[in-house]
């Protein structure tokens, strides 16, 4: 889809602020310096949802195009990024005000990433100012301070004081309502002082000038400065035997091997806090430990102790990707594999491709266990090798630690790797160290497609097809296809990797405008796994009852387990029961801010140690967080018979123990895995054979390389066919084979079991017989002809307030807007209540748009939204989602 703008790129697009070609405008202002042109204003993008920069004088200032400044912003100051520079006065009827301080000598972005950012305002109609500031990550320079100022209010009070001295009426003492004069007095020039100045001049304290705020003498507001990101972090380390002053007890090393006996001098908590720490590898990041530690209740002073006896050392260590251990279980790191033939192949023609030095976008769609990772760290490193940087995205869950560990085998200190748990100052560390080119391979999530990386020659994108690069606020941008098109600024080489690639992409291939690269066998030509459909209509009948687990699942589990191999099933929904429902009124018990039903979470029972934190039995809402007490009354008519239906991971977790006492069970889905550090650990803990029955969510699909399983079951996965989405097959598809491919990964085969009610819908089908190409084909035939992505752009537009008249007025006049003025090109669907129509008490309304010509849909919105703007809609209640992944 985004290549059908491309066709049309760059006659067709225009930038919302200044010239077509922010590069063509460098050069501009170049040759303007040159005959001492002197702009006099700056357009400076802020973070506010209006779509336009402002413009501002720029005083003695000389800042570049690409530079922060802090501008006043209706009573505040926000930072902003200078866009352009010019001599044109804004008109005489808006107050034209100062920019207040400059803070980057040289442009912080390059021409090429403020013209990415330009071209997604453009294309995802949303703020420039929002979208760099998701670009910058610098928040964590600039921290917030709160500053008084006097108010008008207190002027008079000051003045009236004076002449008529203090108050009798007043609540206070003399000292402290002299101390109040003395505020005022202080701060009587006008200029605004932090508290710490004031109660050095004064001796008042906070609290006496936020009563003064209250009284309305004060003002407080917050102040923006810059301070240096910090540099170190504080890592626990679990100390050798050797190393410990304890040696002799031999205690350290015990634990290294951890699964041995209980140690004497240790209490519980302190051996808690031990086996944490020799879970992750024996060293992890202080505060990651310390949030773990008091999710199980185990006090801080633990810790303490143990660093005082000489058990665990605190380091500090320099800022980084903390890759805990580099174990890889036995196996080869991708940059050590002598490329197979296939794989040979395929990075021949990325080479090739990056040799000519144009853009050239390249689907490579390669089976599970095709050895995708190898050929990526090989095609980095020709990159480095022709003085070239090179960037990675992976989803959210991809950057794992074996992932991690890989790319620091083969690239060292080279590696930036950026993710969604740095802390603010973490990520303006890496942001820093990627931008002085001592990082030239940079691994990321999402918003790394923004890494200021100097002289980049390619980006490859792993599991291209992943909805994690979509970012599900504003500015909704899919980093996939930004990474599209900042390598078409670039004009360098985009690798798009994966086994089920999304119909954009394979439909991009198909036309010629992605060359496809096919790596269609395993490695070591192992085969791919024998997927077998059990019909769970059949299961029914014979055995009378509704089954979570099919018979045959149940016994090939228990013949696989006993053959010391592997299994992981997947159970795609969290906590107990996702529906609570009552048989007298048949009313399902809903979140009381959403329209969506209550999940029931068990009360959690789990004494070892790395399971989940200890909470008690509650519905929640997996929208909005909100939690509840499991009632045992329906809410709406009070009958007692409520009952709970439907299976989630946690249930999956009981059953299974009770039909396989002997399995040592793992699960991985959000509550058990909510940090990277958990994820790490239950791998390792996969990986080592600990444990040999893993129950979880679709996080247990995702490129996992686990050589021990053999068996892949997958339960109740049909049930998102019938979700109300266009996409709904696809995602199903995708799972169903990312989830077989996690089989037979090592060197015996695997088999994969599916309980479904509908054997013969197409997507179980294809996925039954490993054959993407044909769903694809099957697929693209039934989007055609509804006219839906890839042949058609689309646009979601939400429509959303806490109120349901204002909800219906905007949507009723947008309707009738669009009605009246989209081009007849423009499908226009709604407005209508959303999927799901209220979530967080916010209802929700919304109209989709659909057309064969992107430039025209993308032309339609951006009249509505002068429309919005002209006739007083606020901006907040609009939510435009240009290609949308999720209609819900
Ligand atoms: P994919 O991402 O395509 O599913 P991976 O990159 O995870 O596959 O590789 C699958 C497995 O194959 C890994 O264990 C990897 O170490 C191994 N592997 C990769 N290339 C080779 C090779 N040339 N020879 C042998 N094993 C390889
Ligand atoms: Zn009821
Ligand atoms: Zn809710």
């Amino acid at each position: 889809m985004l290549l059908l703008f491309f066709l049309s790129f760059p006659k067709g697009i225009c930038f919302p602020l200044g010239p077509r070609n922010p590069i063509a405008q460098q050069q501009h202002t170049d040759a303007h310096d040159t005959l001492n042109f002197v702009p006099l204003f700056a357009d400076v993008a802020l973070p506010v949802p209006l779509d336009r920069a402002f413009t501002y004088s720029l005083g003695d200032l000389t800042p570049e195009i690409g530079a922060r400044v802090l501008v006043p912003f209706s009573g505040q100051r926000l930072l902003g990024v200078v866009v352009a520079l010019h001599d044109n006065p804004p008109s005489p009827e808006v107050e034209l005000k100062k920019i207040e301080r400059l803070l980057d000598d040289a442009a912080l972005l390059s021409p090429e990433l403020l013209e990415l950012a330009r071209w997604i305002a453009q294309y995802y109609c949303a703020p420039l100012g929002e979208v760099l500031r998701g670009m910058l990550p610098l928040t964590a320079e600039v921290r917030r301070h709160w500053v008084y100022r006097i108010a008008e209010q207190g002027r008079n009070v000051l003045y009236d004081g004076a002449n008529r001295g203090s108050s009798r009426r007043s609540k206070l003492s003399p000292e402290d309502q002299n101390r109040e004069y003395a505020v005022l007095n202080y701060l009587e020039p006008g200029e605004s002082a932090k508290l710490t100045a004031i109660r050095s001049a004064t001796g008042a304290n906070k609290a006496m000038l936020d009563a003064m705020v209250k009284k309305r003498w004060l003002l407080r507001e917050p102040l923006t400065e810059q301070r240096d990101a910090r540099r170190l972090e504080t890592v626990a380390v679990l100390l050798e035997p050797n190393d410990a002053s304890e040696a002799d007890s031999g205690v350290p090393g015990e634990l290294a091997r951890w699964g041995g006996k209980r140690i004497p001098k240790l209490n519980d908590n302190q051996l808690a806090v031990m086996a944490e720490l020799a879970g992750c590898g024996g060293r992890e990041l202080l505060r990651e430990l310390r949030s773990r530690l008091s999710r199980r209740g185990v006090p801080d002073s633990t810790l303490n102790t143990l660093v005082r006896r000489g058990l665990i050392r605190l380091e500090e260590a320099a800022q980084a990707f903390h890759v805990t251990s580099l174990a890889t279980h036995g196996k080869r790191f991708a940059h050590e594999h002598t490329l197979n033939e296939s794989q040979t192949e395929a990075l021949a023609s990325i080479v090739a491709a990056m040799q000519r030095n144009t853009f050239a976008p390249h689907l490579l769609y390669g089976i599970t266990g095709s050895g995708k990772t190898a050929v990526y760290v090989a095609a980095m490193q020709r990159a480095l090798a022709n003085n070239k940087s090179a960037l990675l995205l992976v989803p959210e869950i991809g950057l794992t630690p074996a992932t991690a560990a890989q790319m620091v085998a083969a690239f060292g200190s080279e590696v930036a790797l950026l993710h969604s748990q740095l802390t603010p100052d973490e990520r303006a560390e890496q942001w820093h160290r990627i931008r002085r080119g001592e990082a030239r391979v940079v691994v990321g999530t999402r918003s790394a497609v923004f890494a200021p990386m100097p002289n980049l020659g390619l980006i490859l994108i792993d599991e291209e097809h992943d909805g994690s690069y979509k970012q599900e606020e504003t500015p909704r941008y899919h980093a996939r296809d930004v990474a599209v098109m900042r390598a078409k600024l670039l004009g360098i080489t985009i690798v798009l990797g994966s086994a089920t690639p999304s119909l954009e992409s394979w439909n991009n291939a198909d036309r010629g405008r992605y060359t496809r690269i096919e790596m269609l066998q395993r490695v070591q030509s192992r085969p791919l796994p024998i997927v077998e459909m059990i019909d769970m209509r059949a299961e029914f009948r014979e055995t009378g009852q509704e089954q979570l687990f099919a018979r045959q699942l149940i016994e090939e589990t228990q013949s696989t387990l006993d053959r010391g191999e592997q299994v992981i099933i997947l159970l795609n929904r969290r906590g107990y029961s996702f529906v609570v429902m009552c048989r007298s009124c048949g009313e399902k018990i809903e979140c009381e801010n959403c329209a969506i039903s209550l999940t029931y979470h068990k009360h959690s029972d789990e004494t070892d140690l790395t399971g989940p934190a200890r909470v008690g039995a509650r519905l929640e809402c997996h929208y909005c967080g909100f939690r509840r007490g499991v009632p045992s009354h329906c809410p709406k008519c009070n009958s007692e018979h409520l009952f709970f239906l439907g299976a989630g991971s946690q249930q999956g977790e009981e059953r299974l123990q009770e039909l396989f006492p002997g399995a040592r069970i793992g699960r991985m889905d959000r509550d058990t895995v909510r940090t990277r550090g958990d994820m790490e650990r239950i791998l390792q803990r996969l990986h080592s054979g600990e444990i040999n029955l893993l129950v979880g969510t679709q996080m247990i699909a995702k490129g996992h390389d686990i050589h021990g399983v053999t068996l892949v079951g997958v339960v109740g996965a049909d049930f998102a066919l019938g979700l109300p989405d266009f996409r709904a097959a696809e995602r199903v598809f995708q799972l169903l084979t990312q989830v077989s491919g996690r089989a037979g990964r090592g060197d015996k085969p695997g088999r994969v079991l599916v309980q479904t009610y509908q054997p013969d819908h197409y997507v179980n089908q294809f996925a039954r017989k490993h054959d993407y190409t044909g769903f694809a084909a099957r697929e693209m035939y039934f989007r055609r002809a509804m006219r839906y992505p890839p042949f058609a752009a689309l646009a979601n537009v939400l429509i959303q307030s806490e109120r349901l008249e204002e909800v219906l007025a905007i949507s009723t006049q947008l309707g009738k807007w669009l009605a009246a003025n989209r081009p007849e090109i423009v499908r226009v669907l709604g407005p209508a209540p959303a999927p799901v129509p209220r979530i967080k008490r916010i209802y929700r309304y919304h109209l989709l748009l659909k057309s064969e010509r992107r430039d025209a849909l993308g032309a339609t919105l951006r009249a509505m939204l002068a429309h919005i703007e002209a006739s007083g809609i606020p901006r907040r209640n609009i939510t435009i989602d240009v290609d949308a992944l999720h209609l819900m």
